[in-house]
Formats: structure tokens, C-alpha cells, sequence
């Protein structure tokens, strides 16, 4: 019983003027199969669908992997494959050449004899962009835990403790809570350092009358979440007041206007558009937003460069910020799903500016 995941590759497949598809892309091969196991391959074609892996995983694919014909493969996996390409006759086979590295397409073509090779420019990734309904489930509560996890980290920043204990703290209970993990390495940035767009947690203590910029994600149930807050220690003084206030505006304005039938391209403008009548334009270097799924980078993007058409079920961010070399930095990102006539924001912590003392 072919999943739905199979019948859009599918359907690709055929687009693409194949007869099959070799996926080895571990993110793309647990979206088909639901197997959550860390190697094997696996074979599309129109009437089967293949998962092949090792011995480690005889009880768990089957379990995992419904509606997929299991294979534990011998010492090379590649030997199995081209035996079922030979016992099926396939004659052209899509890969994924964005995974597979030089010396691997040169075991491809050496094993698979006959069969044509042929790029799946990303068909998989391409399915994966528009979310279904249990996707969207656990990247909510992927979200929420990022939300509740930022209520408990304000009690912890304070002066006198550092960057690294922040994000260790903020670790600890995203992984108490669920998480797998964290979906990215967890970004404390005080003071100068919230400057840098990718200030990873440092031994720098923080002080007072300063920027904290966190940025973190929960990993969960194989789904990423993503978000982004700002606050001050102490006073802020009226430059913190305001390059706070031009972000927060080109954030909502975005929230707002963001829209299925926007480009990624039209997306990235309405944060940038706000941020540069300011005057600050030259101090937001980054794209608007970043697709964000089994992932915490996928396409689409909101970039200056991105054409793809935003459409329903799509998941990205929307996270504009402003870096001041020598001062600091705001950033403040939330994760949406587009629906059919705006977006969902799932992400909901406060997004006034929050002074602690
Ligand atoms: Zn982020
Ligand atoms: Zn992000």
C-alpha cells in the first residue's frame, strides 16, 4: 500500500522521464519510509517501492517502514540495487546528485551497467516543501516547545552569567521536554556579540545595559523549529529602543502582508523594504527567511535571489535584523506555514521589547 509521499515521487518520476528513482539522502529516504534508522537506500519505481538496509535494522525497518518492501542488503548496497534494476529492467534512473559525491556516481555507473543515470534535481526536497497535515502537527509542538523554553530562560539571564550557561540551560530543558536535540548550534550573543548574525554561545559574560540575542530550536520528532528573540539586561538606552523598534515593524509588517502567490524574492522585500527606509539597510546582510521542515534549512527561501512562488503547506521563517559593528544586534524570527489566503505564525512568544534587570 503505497504511502502518499510515494505516489507524488511518483509522479516525478514520470515528469522526469524515468523509469525509477535511487534515493540515498538519509533526510529524504526517513520523509518516504518513516524509518528513522541512520543508513540504507532507497529504490522507486512505478510498481515497487524498496528499502534497503543492514542487518542492524531487521526488526526496526519493517516496523517503521509500512508499505515498503524491505531488503537487507549485502556487503556493498549498490550490488543489491543494480540486481534489482536488472531484475526489473530499468533502464533510467533518477539519483540525487545534490548527495551523491564523486566516488559513489562512479560506483553508480560502474555497478549499474545499462541503466541511464539521470539527475533528480532535488525531486524529493521539491515534494518535502509543502508540509501535510501530520508534518504540521509536530512542527507546532516543535515551536511550542521553543516558546515555553523561553520563558524559562529569562529567570537565567542576568549579569555575571555567561553566554555558554544560557545556552546550556536552554539545552537541558528542550531535551527534558522532548527534543531530540537542538536543531541548530544554539546561538547566546551579549552585548558587541549580538552583532554577529551567528554569534554561537561564548564564555563572555553577560553585563549591563545590553543586547541578549538567542536563537535556538528544539529538534523533535524528526522536525525542526526555529526562533529568534532579542532583550535587554538592564537600561536600554535609545539606540537599543531604536533599532529594536525598526526590526519588531519590518517583522509585523511581514507577518501581516506575507501571502501565498508572493515570490520568496517579494517575501525577503517586506522586511527589507521597512529596514532600508530607516536607513539601516546596509546592516541587514541576511535573507528575510528560510524554509524550515525535516531541515532547519530548506527551500524556499525569502531571499533576494528566490523565485519560488509561495504556496500553501510551504514553512519558513521570517527574521530580519539589524547588526551594528561595535554596538550590537537585533534579530527576532518566527516560523509560519503559509495557508490559503496568508500564513499561520507558529511561534508566539512576546515580541515587545522585555527588559530585565
Ligand atoms: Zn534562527
Ligand atoms: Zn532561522
Amino acid at each position: 500500500m503505497p504511502n502518499e509521499r510515494v505516489r507524488k515521487l511518483r509522479t516525478a518520476i514520470g515528469e522526469l522521464g524515468a523509469e525509477a528513482m535511487l534515493v540515498t539522502n538519509g533526510v529524504n529516504r526517513r520523509y518516504l519510509t518513516g524509518f528513522t534508522g541512520s543508513a540504507g537506500v532507497v529504490l522507486v519505481t512505478a510498481s515497487d517501492a524498496v528499502l534497503l538496509t543492514d542487518f542492524r535494522y531487521r526488526d526496526q525497518a519493517p516496523a517503521q517502514a509500512a508499505g515498503f518492501t524491505v531488503v537487507e542488503h549485502g556487503p556493498n548496497v549498490y550490488d543489491d540495487v543494480a540486481g534489482l534494476l536488472r531484475k526489473w529492467g530499468v533502464s533510467s534512473l533518477l539519483f540525487e546528485e545534490r548527495d551523491v559525491n564523486y566516488a559513489t556516481y562512479a560506483v553508480l555507473k560502474e555497478k549499474f551497467g545499462s541503466t541511464e543515470l539521470k539527475v533528480s534535481g532535488g525531486a524529493v526536497e521539491k515534494i518535502r516543501m509543502i508540509k501535510d497535515e501530520s508534518e504540521l502537527a509536530i512542527m507546532q509542538e516543535a515551536a511550542d516547545l521553543a516558546d515555553r523554553t523561553f520563558s524559562h530562560i529569562l529567570p537565567f539571564i542576568k549579569p555575571g552569567v555567561s553566554e555558554a550557561d544560557i545556552a546550556l540551560e536552554l539545552e537541558f530543558f528542550m531535551r527534558s521536554h522532548g527534543a531530540t536535540s537542538t536543531s541548530f548550534e544554539t546561538i547566546v550573543a551579549s552585548g558587541e556579540r549580538s552583532a554577529l548574525p551567528h554569534g554561537v554561545a561564548s564564555d563572555r559574560i553577560i553585563g549591563r545595559d545590553e543586547f541578549v540575542k538567542l536563537d535556538y530550536g528544539a529538534y523533535y520528532k524528526g522536525y525542526c523549529s526555529d526562533i529568534t528573540r532579542t532583550v535587554v539586561v538592564g537600561r536600554p538606552s535609545a539606540k537599543h529602543r531604536e533599532i529594536y523598534d525598526i526590526v519588531l515593524e519590518a517583522q509585523l509588517h511581514t507577518l501581516e502582508n506575507l501571502r501565498p502567490g508572493l515570490t520568496g524574492r517579494e517575501g525577503d522585500a517586506l522586511t527589507r523594504d521597512v529596514i532600508t527606509r530607516y536607513g539601516y539597510g546596509e546592516y541587514f546582510g541576511h535573507g528575510t527567511g528560510h524554509g524550515l521542515g525535516m531541515e532547519i534549512h530548506e527551500a524556499p527561501r525569502l531571499s533576494r535571489t528566490e523565485d519560488t512562488i509561495l504556496t500553501p503547506g510551504m514553512t519558513v521563517t521570517v527574521e530580519p535584523g539589524i547588526y551594528l559593528p561595535g554596538f550590537g544586534g537585533v534579530r527576532i524570527e518566527d516560523d509560519v506555514v503559509m495557508t490559503d489566503d496568508g500564513i499561520k505564525i507558529l511561534t508566539r512568544s512576546p515580541k515587545e521589547l522585555i527588559v530585565l534587570d
